[in-house]
């Protein structure tokens, strides 16, 4: 048996770990984890000091509320921590169906199918829908899980550029003949806060025989007249579509979905590697999520209260000159363009107390740093104006 030494000089993985980190530190992409010392709520405390949080996905505020909390802890007790094994093995406990089918009524399909995150649903949908032969064309501002999925999937991947219909039906023009086209789209973009557009989408994709898939993470309880998402928004049907979405933003829990026909979940039941091959989730999270699409749909005050803040927002970012895009979304990015400039900016606010995060490549492309303000129905109108008046201090003191 060969000895095991610790190999050193150039080649060693020490060496490797050491010089890649270096290099994000260089190039202002070096990212650490912070511990946040209370619960999601837009006042939290991080290594000890309180902070207006204006990053989470935590749109309606579900994610601590009571119902949520006591419908988690009840199943939790009655039920256990763990779900033991795969859906398909003796996971698949029984708060999946009444899950599914109120995934299903939400989003108006057949059917759903949970998965144990939104980036698994992704890389599960996508990685059985299309195979070697296949084309996948897919927005150049999609989440990294649909990025991941699509190069984790054996079909050739081109990239459309953001919302460009025209460059879209070029594309679908030239593909082969022969094999499956699926068109992938984020339904609201997570990092710039604008929406697909869906109905050109779904009308293009119809013509040419392709598939259309939206990953509706960030619009779903949010926009549309029943928090139903993006479709809802654009008072679409959603037949043909395969929707996707998450109960880790707005829904106040954890876990991803996908919802569509009755045909389509059984064919993924059957092949989603990520469904098959992945633990089942504990009974406490399904009944808290149920809970979470239960206050959506009977509870509008809620997005109410949040679209009214977004106004708010809106208007005061307008006044000092920020564009931001008309989209009704909870999602307000300042673009930068610059990283160091971006991280000052952030930097600026931290040492107010205000956390909007900086967001660089890779999550954007190169150019385009930006910070993410994502707002809360559970903020006040006074803790936006705490930031609107750091980011004008901000600006006065650079003008
Ligand atoms: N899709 C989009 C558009 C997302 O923003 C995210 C999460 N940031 C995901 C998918 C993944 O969802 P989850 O966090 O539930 O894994």
């Amino acid at each position: 048996m060969r000895s095991v030494t610790e190999k050193t000089g150039p080649d060693s993985w020490s060496h490797f770990l050491a010089l890649s980190l270096d290099r994000l530190r260089a190039g202002g992409l070096y990212r650490r984890l912070r511990l946040i010392d209370s619960p999601v709520a837009p006042s939290v405390n991080i290594d000890g000091r309180p902070f207006l949080l204006f990053c989470s996905n935590d749109y309606l505020g579900l994610a601590n509320h009571s119902r949520m909390k006591t419908v988690a802890a009840e199943t939790a007790l009655s039920w256990g921590t763990g779900s033991g094994a795969s859906r398909l093995i003796s996971g698949n406990n029984s708060f999946y169906g009444g899950l599914e089918k109120a995934v299903a009524g939400f989003k108006g399909t057949e059917a759903a199918l949970i998965f144990s995150s939104g980036y698994a649903t992704n890389v599960g949908v996508i990685t059985s829908l299309v195979d070697r032969g296949d084309l996948i064309l897919s927005d150049a501002l999609n989440h990294a899980s649909i990025v991941d999925a699509c190069g984790l999937s054996k079909a050739r991947v081109q990239v459309y550029p953001h919302g460009d219909i025209d460059a879209l039906e070029s594309l679908l023009d030239a593909a082969p003949a022969s094999g499956k086209t699926l068109v992938v789209t984020d339904g609201v973009f997570s990092m710039t806060g604008d929406l697909a557009p869906l109905p050109e989408l779904d009308k293009i994709c119809r013509e040419y025989g392709a598939l259309l898939m939206v990953d509706d993470a960030h619009g779903t309880g949010v926009i549309g007249p029943k928090g139903g998402g993006t479709l809802d928004y654009f008072n679409m049907d959603g037949r043909g579509i395969v929707q996707m979405g998450t109960f880790s933003k707005a829904l106040g829990g954890l876990g991803g979905f996908v919802a569509g026909s009755s045909q389509l979940i059984d064919y993924l039941i059957n092949h989603a590697r990520s469904l098959i091959y992945s633990t089942a989730l504990p009974p406490a999270v399904l009944a808290s999520n149920q809970e979470g699409i239960r206050i959506i749909r009977t509870e509008p005050s809620h997005r109410q209260r949040l679209s009214s803040l977004v106004n708010h927002m809106r208007e005061g970012l307008g006044r000092l000159g920020v564009q931001v895009s008309p989209w009704p979304t909870p999602i307000l990015p300042i673009v930068l363009g610059d990283v160091e400039e971006t991280l000052s900016l952030a930097q600026h606010l931290w040492d107010k107390g205000l956390f909007v995060p900086a967001i660089r490549p890779p999550t954007v492309p190169r150019g385009e740093s930006c910070l993410r303000i994502s707002l809360s129905a559970l903020h006040t109108p006074a803790d936006l104006d705490r930031l609107l008046a750091a980011l004008e201090a901000h600006y006065k003191k650079g003008s």
